[in-house]
């Protein structure tokens, strides 16, 4: 037997027969050409088929995964539309008269190589996005799109690493589980397996494909992320009680769902959840979450080239808000910098990221970024229940600014006749130990508070979150965070504001119960923690 480490992307077990997943791999040679013009039009109906399929692809998607499945595909049809890439095939093509193959192949490499450069880990990811509508040009120029070789019967899929066009493609009744020697958990095809509910391990390295071949026993567990190729029979039993243990468990949670989240002796929280797009409402609302407690509405802007303009804003508001009928959604403002770095804000490097120009500094900064947004979430207002949140706050006059600006944005919204929820509420996020200790200052200018713990952590033990050298150094249950945040929880209900948690604590079940005897009001988690959380609450007597 041979143990493997990698990345569990969705938390399951399978044991089952290897299949290594194989593809037919067009090998592109540098031709010169004598007529340009022949390769543009070879590649315009290359582009014109890759669309096509793609389009086809992107309906099975959103048949089988919902609409956060397919927005990958949409994004891919996107980038093959992507001017700055096109133009560059087509240059190459013109000027250093190549076959398009070859144009397509160097223009996909400079792309993906220009995406794993990137600090940020969600962009570094992308790269594999470009790889895979690279290869569908590719095989469309040789007319071999589509026609890759998938496996066939009840099998474990060991690849390299599997594009995303790759991973919908697979059959989902004969894949018990997903494999890969590379990838990230950020990558989309990642994120597919977990929409999938497939077992899957990512990034387990390339001694894997050494050590796996067709038909061999394989064993996954997709919560330690540990890969077991012919594994013995302690381990397979091991696995299996996992799995039955897992299935019991998935049931036990689906009886909660519709129930309240309520202590035995009968106080309410609300167990929202967190989520990074428009596409996270399906699993929020899967989960049965009480509504959205942090939209980390950054991503929007992550995900895009240039800055986002209201009304493609407002159309993602309003859509969570309407997925949501009637639930509360909270959407945090630009919360860019440090660790989510996005080339067009053209910010500078920094000595210090986590202690530099972020989030509502930068927003402060840069208000025209700002009011752009704000009146995109005003303009949402109208299609739900929505709440905006500011991230890190340290005074009282940033608070006191964030405020102004939406007076303004409401005022001109008046004006112009525009629809939207006069009662919106504003809140601020806990997340440094100055608007924690000032917290009494803070709370009558909001509505709420919620506490962000992964920065809160951070800031208070001096430790960068992004360090994995300091994790021996982080005790997330130190008492000077737990002190920081019973101290805003008292400042908020002593000034009529409501209190939540959406940072990571928030689902630390072994605080659960802490955290209602401070008199929590929300917490919001990732959407798989909802059920658990709700059970943990239901379990709690506060007498
Ligand atoms: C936090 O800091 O706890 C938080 C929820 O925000 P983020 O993780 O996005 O910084
Ligand atoms: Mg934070």
């Amino acid at each position: 037997m041979t143990v493997f480490d990698g990345r569990g992307v969705y938390g399951a077990v399978a044991v089952g027969k290897a299949q290594l997943f194989k593809r037919h791999q067009t090998k592109v040679r540098r031709v010169s050409v004598s007529k340009p013009e022949q390769e543009l039009e070879r590649l315009r109906a290359a582009k014109d088929a890759a669309v096509r399929q793609l389009s086809a692809i992107h309906k099975k998607a959103r048949k089988e995964l919902g609409e956060a499945g397919a927005l990958i595909f949409e994004i891919h049809m996107m980038m093959l539309d992507d001017d700055d890439f096109i133009d560059t095939i087509k240059d190459m093509i013109r000027t250093q008269r190549v076959n398009a193959e070859y144009a397509v192949s160097s223009a996909a490499d400079s792309f993906a190589k220009m995406f794993s450069d990137m600090e940020d880990a969600y962009m570094q990811a992308r790269s594999a996005d470009v790889r895979d509508i690279s290869n569908r040009l590719i095989a469309c120029l040789s007319k071999g799109g589509g026609s890759r070789a998938l496996p066939d019967g009840k099998m474990i899929i060991c690849a390299d690493d599997l594009a995303p066009s790759e991973t919908i493609l697979l059959d989902r009744s004969k894949v018990t589980a997903i494999v890969t020697a590379f990838g990230s958990a950020n990558s989309h095809t990642a994120i597919l397996a977990a929409g999938m509910n497939t077992p899957a391990v990512i990034g387990v390295g390339k001694e894997f494909l050494d050590a796996v071949e067709d038909g061999c026993l394989v064993g996954v567990d997709g919560h330690t992320g540990e890969v077991f190729v012919d594994p013995d029979d302690k381990t397979i039993r091991h696995l299996k009680q996992k799995q039955s243990e897992d299935s019991r468990r998935y049931q036990l949670l689906e009886q909660l769902k519709g129930k309240e989240s309520i202590t035995l002796d009968e106080k309410r929280v609300s167990i929202c959840a967190n989520i990074g797009g428009e596409c996270g409402t399906d699993a929020a609302i899967a989960n049965d979450a009480d509504g959205i407690g942090l939209f980390r509405s950054e991503f929007l802007y992550l995900g895009s080239e240039d800055y986002p303009t209201e009304e493609q804003q407002f159309r993602v508001y309003k859509n969570v808000l309407e997925s949501m009928k009637g639930k509360k959604v909270v959407i945090r403002t630009l919360d860019i910098g440090a660790d989510k770095q996005a080339g067009y804000f053209g910010l500078e490097k920094e000595e210090n990221p986590a202690l530099g120009f972020r989030a509502i500094r930068i927003c402060l900064s840069r208000p025209e970024i700002f009011l752009t947004q704000l009146r995109a979430l005003y303009r949402a207002s109208a299609f739900g229940e929505l709440a905006i949140m500011f991230p890190m706050i340290t005074s009282v006059p940033e608070v006191r600014q964030c405020l102004d600006m939406c007076e303004q944005v409401r005022k001109e919204l008046k004006e112009n006749g525009i629809r939207f929820d006069e009662n919106t509420e504003l809140g601020i996020m806990i997340e440094t130990p100055a608007a924690a200790v000032i917290s009494d200052r803070l709370a009558p200018m909001v509505d709420f508070f919620s506490v962000g713990t992964n920065d809160l952590t951070q800031y208070t033990l001096a430790c960068d979150r992004q360090n994995e050298r300091l994790r021996p150094f982080v005790d997330t249950h130190h008492e000077a965070i737990l002190r920081l945040i019973e101290m805003s929880a008292k400042n908020a209900h002593e000034n009529n504001a409501w209190i939540g948690i959406c940072g990571e604590l928030a689902a630390d079940l072994t605080l659960t119960e802490k955290f209602l005897r401070m008199g929590i009001d929300e917490f919001s988690v990732s959407p798989p923690f909802v059920l658990p959380l709700r059970e943990k609450v239901r379990s709690i007597s506060l007498k």
